[in-house]
Order: structure tokens, then C-alpha cells, then sequence
């Protein structure tokens, strides 16, 4: 288990899954834009990738 660094809950990375599109999307961003892949939560991923996908006009998926 570590912490998630956005929301500082523990979390098992190896127990994230991308089947939910947006969690895709946020993993993608913490490996290409964040580089912070592997240290935030399911739960968080979702959200980044949710508001990225609404609202950054460099994603273009
Ligand atoms: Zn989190």
C-alpha cells in the first residue's frame, strides 16, 4: 500500500485498473504529462482524466 499524493489515502497500485475510460485517461496523463504514474489513487485518476477529457483542449482522444 502507499499514498495517494493528491488525496493522501492509501492505495494498492498494482490494484488499479484502467477498464473505466476516464481512469485510462488520468493514468495517461500521469505518465506523459504529470509524470506522477503509479503514486495516485483510482478514485483521483478518474477525476484528472473526467476533467481533462471536459475541459483540455490538447486531449483530443
Ligand atoms: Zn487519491
Amino acid at each position: 500500500m502507499i499514498d495517494c499524493v493528491i488525496c493522501g489515502s492509501g492505495f494498492d497500485p498494482a490494484a488499479v485498473s484502467l477498464a473505466d475510460p476516464a481512469v485510462e485517461v488520468g493514468h495517461i496523463l500521469a505518465l506523459e504529462k504529470y509524470g506522477d504514474a503509479g503514486t495516485i489513487c483510482m478514485p483521483c485518476l478518474a477525476n484528472r482524466g473526467r476533467l481533462a477529457m471536459m475541459y483540455d483542449p490538447d486531449l483530443q482522444y
